[in-house]
């Protein structure tokens, strides 16, 4: 059965739209996904019916805003397959949740002399929070190397682990060049010399199928708007029995059981983590989102996927001029490329003329860039409602332009 393209189209009204005078064509995903109508209707009707504080509330109103938060901790738990909704935590999206561990876990685990391992891939992310804890502790932090093509370099990362390692931290897919991480033998590894293991999973949870448990990850971090849902949230997944070991993160309602002048007790999980009122219109909104994504099924969205990367190569690696950058044999839909003699951003504003959005720069990897000898890429990124039509219409623009130089 083919993918039905033109019925998924149709429900994302922002793509209906022309720029510059001409149809918006949306490869910009990897930065942020469109939202589908289910979800922008579930955020009106929240607002419009339901809208109320949750937990504790004696009226209908906060009795169904909470059932409705309550089932979408349900629904990412099922989407990650983690073992109990408990183990969810709703943030503001992979940064907060990153930041979360490193505040939280951090604070309690490491010590002075302890290493943490992340790799030359990472975003921002992934490597600022790290530094800032280790700055604070007197802890070391340790990078795989990567080779040419963008992929993680296995036997230098098991010489970095030693019992000084306390976390890995690795981001599953990368956003810069699509590289999908070896993530479960890197688990596997950590795990022998007793670290923890957090996984970024702010690109692979849009393409890649999760489940937390098989991987064996400690952690798994991701962002609601790269999986057609709001901006604004984001989930850290933790295991139970890390989880109730971290002190908690922020002080104040929801988070405490008991609070006295004298000592204040913490909740249980998730809401030991949850301090204050969340972002509870984008979570309910959310549920629509993994709802969107299971109608179609992400083993079907990765083939589409997989098949506008293919063909997007096929189409462009014969360009003269025309230079990919991050090879690697497995990744998700991300085709990071620079023409020669031109400056990425040019590019990016030369595509945007002809309607074509793409993102250019370091894609807050600046080490990464660094690695490969580069100022920055432009970055065409693809997801379940782009269409093969608008693959050949950027690979019209781009070698028109390499046409320019080259
Ligand atoms: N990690 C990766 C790999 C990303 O691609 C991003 C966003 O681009 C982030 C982390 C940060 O996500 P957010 O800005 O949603 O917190």
């Amino acid at each position: 059965m083919s993918f039905p393209i033109d019925q998924i189209r149709k429900e994302f009204p922002i793509l209906h739209q022309e720029v510059h005078g001409k149809p918006l064509i949306y490869f910009d995903n990897a930065a942020t996904t469109q939202k589908p109508k289910s979800v922008i209707e579930a955020l009106e009707g929240y607002y419009l019916h339901d809208n109320a504080n949750i937990h504790r509330g004696a009226h209908a109103l906060a009795d169904r805003s909470t059932r409705y938060y309550e089932e979408t901790r349900v629904a990412v738990q099922e989407f990650i397959r983690a073992k109990e909704p408990e183990e969810i935590i709703f943030t503001k999206g992979t940064t907060e949740s990153i930041n979360l561990v490193a505040y939280t876990f951090g604070r309690k685990f490491i010590q002075a002399g302890d290493e943490i391992i992340i790799s030359t891939l990472e975003h921002h992310s992934n490597i600022v929070p790290w530094q800032m804890l280790c700055e604070e502790k007197g802890a070391n932090l340790k990078v795989i190397p990567i080779n040419e093509a963008g992929e993680i370099l296995f036997e230098e990362f098991e010489k970095l682990l030693s019992p000084k390692t306390k976390l890995v931290s690795i981001v599953h897919a990368s956003n810069a060049l699509g590289t999908i991480n070896p993530v479960k033998e890197i688990i596997a590894a950590a795990h022998q010399v007793g670290a923890k293991v957090l996984l970024d999973g702010a690109q692979s949870s849009s393409h890649l199928e999760i489940d937390v448990q098989d991987l064996d990850c400690d952690f798994f971090a991701f962002s609601a708007h790269k999986l057609y849902g709001p901006t604004g949230l984001g989930v850290l997944y933790g295991k139970r029995e890390v989880l109730e070991a971290m002190p908690p993160f922020q002080g104040g309602g929801e988070m405490i059981k008991e609070v006295s002048f004298e000592k204040t007790t913490y909740n249980e999980i998730p809401f030991k983590f949850e301090a204050g009122t969340p972002n509870i219109g984008d979570v309910i909104a959310f549920k629509h989102a993994l709802e969107f994504i299971g109608s179609y099924g992400k083993k079907a969205i990765k083939a589409h996927e997989d098949e506008l990367l293919a063909y997007a190569n096929e189409l462009l690696l014969p360009v003269k001029g025309f230079n990919p950058v991050g090879t690697a044999e497995k990744k998700v839909s991300v085709l990071s490329f620079n023409i020669n003699g031109m400056h990425p951003f040019d590019v990016g504003v030369m595509l945007d003329a002809k309607g074509i959005a793409v993102r250019t720069g370091h894609h807050c990897t600046q080490p990464l860039m660094k690695r490969l000898g580069l100022e920055g890429t432009v970055r065409a990124s693809f997801a379940v409602y782009n269409s093969k039509s608008e693959i050949e219409k950027l690979a019209e623009g781009v070698t028109q332009l390499a046409r320019i130089k080259n």
